[in-house]
């Protein structure tokens, strides 16, 4: 097994996570079997409990977890499907310490940092994998950090225990100075010193720069950080991140990664469906305005998925998405109209609590009844039936038990529409952690649908993370005012996806199609929303 880490120094937001996959995705196409886990130093068990405002993004995988986001980024460029083992957080590691002290296994010995809670950073690293994997494993934050120090011990060891099949490397920015004209070495100096506090000597520097390095300052690092000048790998900023495993296969960074590790690759590397999609990237020009109405619109981060899979689906359809984030609490009745007369397609994304909902149903109204396309993704799919139960139904005080009570929970917990049914339990009465229907499930497509003329298929298996559902007490009256019901569970009981009989293009889903989009397949909801809005846009 080989290991490899890769830290960042000087600012964060460098892009570790897309260096880290990237790099997967060039060892990937040598037919290197690998795992890919990102490690975060905080203190909660996972992301889940986290505001996205705070953290971006909860991603969660195909087994149900909630992780970091940067593992959508994995996903999304490697061919790899991440598991609840592939992301590790300090609160993780110490849940299973503090149970594991509870019963007793640690037979009387005093727990302590080193050495209890690095092995069980070990081991949490070496879980599931096999003899021939490569684990690249990123660490969260910047070094010098204090949470971040316990991965850092581990790393140390790892490197002493296994100097050959170890490897290190360090994401830093070369900050340019614009008086002076030049780029300056010193901060990468200082977070490798950092590093080397830790006792750990990086193997390979990556250095961030928006100019281009010259030879002399790569000297320069190389000297005073103790690497090889070939080990100095430039990252310099690119149109897309989509962009960067060609950038880095140019710096030679995994032929260097083969190298140093003694890696055997079974196949020739092959970045053809890199420059494939840079071609197509650069064919995608018209602009289309698609709306997004939500209520964490000021951090980008909060949507990264559904982000990248609008861009995945505007690059296939040859546009050049502009979206315009749309803050819900600023829409009513009366500015809706001149909110959004712009949009050629209008989509609500998840969202949890009743802050901006209003905004929200006034939207769904626009598009329903201006013809526009709507793509609604969980509460953006519930709000629609609410909608539709409120201003064509009629339906007296219609909602959903989330925002409290109301006459006609039209969206409810499943335990309170059903005795028999009661998946989603809670693991202790206050416990909102993990709580959710969450993971991939499978769906079945109603024959003749629009869901069926997008996927093409009867049953597809989708990601799931929320608490409510359809209430299937109003099923039958909804339907017979135009909205269908497309997609279903199993058993016929949850669910799964709307449409409407007299629109040209509004669908509804209760789980999250962005979150197995990728840049060489958009998911087919995306690719068929952004083509109807750009019909729309050109009608
Ligand atoms: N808040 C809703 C629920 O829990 C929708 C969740 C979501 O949009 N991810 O069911």
């Amino acid at each position: 097994m080989k290991l490899i880490f890769v830290t960042g120094g000087v600012v964060s937001s460098l892009g570790k996570g897309i260096v880290t996959a990237s790099l997967a995705s060039l060892l990937r196409s040598r037919g290197i079997k690998l795992k890919i886990r990102k490690l975060d130093p905080y203190l909660n068990v996972d992301p889940g409990t986290m505001s996205p405002y705070q953290h971006g993004e909860v991603y969660v995988t195909d087994d149900g977890y909630e992780t970091d986001l940067d593992l959508g980024h994995y996903e999304r460029f490697t061919d790899i499907k991440c598991s609840k083992n592939d992301s590790i957080s300090s609160g993780k590691i110490y849940s299973t310490i503090l149970s594991k002290e509870r019963k007793g296994e640690y037979l009387g010995s005093t727990v302590q940092v080193i050495p209890h809670v690095t092995e069980e950073i070990k081991n949490s690293i070496k879980k599931s994998t096999n003899k021939d994997d490569v684990i690249i494993c990123e660490i969260g934050g910047t070094v010098g950090d204090i949470e971040s120090l316990p991965f850092l011990e581990a790393i140390r060891q790892f490197k002493n225990e296994r100097q050959l099949d170890t490897l290190l490397i360090h994401l830093t920015l070369l900050p340019y100075i614009e008086t002076s004209g030049e780029i300056k070495t010193k901060p990468t100096q200082h977070s490798v010193k950092e590093l080397l506090n830790a006792g750990i000597q990086p193997d390979i520097i990556v250095c961030r720069s928006n100019k281009k390095i010259k030879y002399e300052e790569i000297q320069k690092i190389s000297l005073f950080c103790n690497v090889a000048t070939n080990a100095v790998i430039p990252s310099y900023d690119v149109g897309s991140i989509y962009q960067v495993p060609s950038l880095l296969s140019k710096s030679k960074l995994d032929d260097l990664v083969i190298k140093n590790l003694n890696i055997k690759s079974t196949k020739k590397k092959d970045l053809s469906k890199w420059t494939n999609f840079e071609v197509l990237e650069s064919r995608a020009k018209e602009e289309l305005n698609i709306f997004i109405i939500g209520k964490y619109v000021h951090l980008k981060d909060s949507y990264k998925s559904l982000y990248e899979a609008i861009y995945h689906a505007g690059v296939h359809n040859k546009v050049n998405v502009k979206i315009k984030w749309i803050d819900s609490e600023t829409i009513n009745k009366k500015n809706v109209d001149e909110l959004l007369i712009k949009a050629a397609g209008i989509l609500i994304p998840g969202g949890f609590g009743n802050r901006g909902i209003s905004g929200k149903i006034e939207a769904i109204k626009y598009a329903r009844e201006n013809q526009i396309p709507f793509l609604g993704i969980c509460l953006g799919m519930q709000l629609s039936i609410i909608e539709f139960t409120k201003n064509v139904l009629k339906m007296k005080n219609s909602g959903s038990s989330e925002f409290g009570k109301h006459t006609n929970n039209v969206i409810s917990l499943m335990t309170e529409w059903s005795k028999k049914n009661q998946k989603v339990t809670r693991t202790k009465e206050n416990d909102l952690g993990a709580t959710m229907r969450l993971g991939s499930y499978p769906c079945y497509i109603k024959h003749k649908s629009l869901a069926s003329k997008i996927y093409k298929k009867k049953l597809i298996h989708e990601r799931h993370r929320h608490r409510y559902e359809v209430n299937p007490k109003y099923r039958s009256s909804i339907e017979k005012k135009g909205l269908v019901f497309s997609g279903f569970s199993k058993d016929k009981k949850l669910l799964e996806i709307i449409e409407n009989k007299n629109h040209k293009w509004f669908l509804g889903v209760q789980f999250h199609p962005e979150l197995k989009s990728k840049p060489f397949k958009p998911h087919p909801i995306f690719f068929s929303f952004i083509k109807n809005s750009l019909m729309n846009k050109n009608a």
